[in-house]
């Protein structure tokens, strides 16, 4: 069977392709540049230990937390430090949480995808949990911190080829808290 090509098709192919390659180009870019914003610090913060391991297939779902603290009073080595205190509330291994997102926006990788953080009952096994910087019951989540949730939403999404069901913390069976409080609007985050 001969597929006759239109004579349009024809005359415009070099431009078609050219414009095609350019559109791979600003897509591929894109990715790299939102990949290079991810500061992976899971080798740099204070810990005790490491976290019983998971295969990322496992994973099924987003969780989002606040930090609870002022916005910007403390870090994510802050964080990091509280969560292994012996003598602290949680007495993990590492920090809580997968990724941490300051007020500026700076998204943090705190621990592997693979390891089972303590950061949600009932849910760290197949949860990823991202912890914004702030007290979300009093304060309000800045602009830039509600954009790379949604960054870092597509991002997991698209590396898990599968939409990721977004939970708040208080959302999971279990879980007394009021995290990540009641300014933080998690259906605005659900549909990504
Ligand atoms: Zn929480």
């Amino acid at each position: 069977m001969i597929i006759k090509v239109p004579d349009t098709v024809k005359r415009y192919k070099n431009w078609i392709i050219t414009g095609a390659l350019l559109l791979v180009i600003i897509i591929v870019s894109r990715k790299l540049k939102f990949i290079r914003m991810i500061k992976d610090i899971t080798n740099d913060l204070p810990s005790r230990g490491e976290y019983q391991q998971r295969s990322l297939s496992s994973i099924d779902r987003i969780i989002v937390h606040h930090s609870a603290s002022p916005a910007g009073k403390f870090n994510v080595y802050d964080f990091a430090r509280w969560h292994i205190d012996p003598k602290g509330y949680l007495k993990s291994p590492r920090i809580a949480y997968h990724f941490c997102i300051e007020p500026d926006g700076t998204i943090y990788q705190t621990n592997k995808l693979t390891s089972i953080g303590w950061h949600t009952i009932n849910a760290n096994a197949t949860g990823i949990g991202i912890v914004l910087n702030g007290n979300f019951e009093t304060e309000q989540p800045s602009e830039a911190q509600k954009k790379s949730l949604k960054n870092l939403i597509k991002y997991l999404n698209d590396k898990f080829k599968k939409k990721l069901p977004v939970y708040g913390h208080k959302e999971i069976p279990g879980n007394a808290t009021a995290c990540p409080g009641r300014n933080l609007k998690i259906e605005q985050f659900r549909s990504i």
